[in-house]
């Protein structure tokens, strides 16, 4: 681990860099998902406390371990290798490796003092961000922070299109179909009220069946279709994710002012939205898989293909719509979607077949049936605005300070 990290950051203020902007992202992208659960109006007070809660303690390992910087840690860790290691010939160095790690799950196993809720639980060398249910802990290795996922001289679009969102992903398996089971300290625990319960099932089968629409093979096939319910999670936490990424990113464009456009002939023709919703995307781009991999996938895979993860998680997103002006009914902007860990304002008063660029007032009243937007309150917005005073005076420490 030590080897990658000075090979990949020889510089400290590299290192200093990545930390710093990780932490950025993370913070903002958890600020993001709280002003969700702030403004979920099926959500009773008690689960929000709780659901709170769970955000507040939630470990977050980003870059690297600071401890595996420091020689004397290092050697320590590395003390009960077989000193005979350096010179056994590469069959008998497997055996020690195989051996010494063993016998570290033995030590995590057998620990006197509790969990260590900090253990990152994987290599630091594999491509990939991972949340720990029975830890509460996020954690994003030095190893994915590479394009197309992370740079820090990024534009803030693309930044948090790509990691903010893996970030908001991994965050989001806290509250996914099974992150409602699992407590703040990573404690078995079922925190949902029965009432609020009911409407997280809701929506969870809005997601199933969503995805079980999703058929990549034709009908000669079997399975040929995504498994909704087998699926569930990784597709709430995509959805879930994609949400606090961009209310994250929006409101550091609204705080700080929106990043130059890109140079470039094609570059340049894009919004930053439209950037955030590429670089999305673009980490999930493959090449065609063959037909025997995808059965595979579909048969045992809790992730749905690549494809469906981008094509589920837009089409419930109206943001995406306005960002490429889709109309409504096309294929990324469906009449009804799932409303993942948000609410919708109450839009019954719009007329959609009325012009907004002729006649705005019949486009947005002339439905009208009751109150107006009266899911939305100022809550979420209050709740942005006071940490990111907090953060102005400098005793910024991402939520938790402020709750
Ligand atoms: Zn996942």
């Amino acid at each position: 681990m030590r080897l990658f990290v000075d090979k990949v950051l020889p510089k400290e203020s590299d290192r200093k860099k990545y930390y710093s902007s990780l932490k950025n992202i993370i913070d903002n992208v958890i600020i993001g998902m709280q002003s969700m659960i702030d403004g979920l109006s099926w959500m009773k007070p008690e689960s929000k406390e709780a659901a709170y809660a769970k955000i507040r303690n939630m470990v977050r390992n980003y870059v690297y371990p600071e401890w595996i910087m420091n020689d004397t840690n290092l050697t320590e860790y590395y003390f009960v290798l077989d000193p005979s290691f350096m010179n056994s010939g590469y069959p008998k160095m497997l055996m020690y490796v195989d051996q010494f790690l063993r016998r570290k799950d033995y030590d995590f196993l057998l620990r006197k003092s509790g969990t260590d809720r900090y253990d990152w639980g994987s290599l630091l060398t594999s491509v990939d961000a991972w949340y720990q249910d029975k830890l509460n802990s996020i954690t994003i290795p030095l190893s994915i922070l590479q394009a197309p996922f992370f740079n820090p001289d990024w534009p803030t679009s693309v930044n948090f299109g790509a990691i903010g969102y893996v970030a908001g992903h991994e965050l989001t398996h806290g509250f996914d179909s099974s992150g409602i089971s699992w407590g703040p300290f990573g404690e078995s625990l079922e925190w949902l009220d029965p009432e609020t319960k009911q409407h997280f099932d809701e929506m969870a089968k809005c997601v199933i069946e969503e995805y079980n629409t999703f058929c990549p093979l034709n009908a000669s096939y079997s399975p040929r279709c995504v498994n909704g319910e087998q699926t569930q999670g990784e597709n709430i936490a995509d959805n879930g994710g994609i949400h606090a990424a961009y209310r994250a990113y929006r409101n550091i464009i609204d705080f700080y002012g929106p990043d130059p456009a890109l140079p470039g002939q094609l570059a340049s023709k894009f919004t930053h939205d439209q950037l955030f919703f590429l670089s999305f995307a673009q980490i999930w781009c493959e090449m065609p898989q063959p037909t025997d991999l995808i059965i595979k996938q579909l048969i045992n895979e809790d992730h749905s293909p690549s494809r469906y993860r981008v094509q589920g998680t837009i089409q419930n997103f109206p943001a995406f719509r306005s960002a490429f002006n889709c109309p409504i009914g096309s294929n990324s902007a469906p009449k009804d979607h799932c409303n993942v860990w948000i609410s919708d304002a109450n839009i019954t008063s719009m007329n959609l077949s009325a012009d907004p660029c002729n006649n705005f007032y019949e486009y947005a009243c002339s439905a009208l049936k009751g109150d107006i937007l009266s899911d939305m309150n100022d809550k979420s917005f209050k709740t942005m605005v006071r940490m990111m005073d907090s953060m102005l005076e400098g005793d910024y420490q991402g939520v938790r300070n402020f709750i």
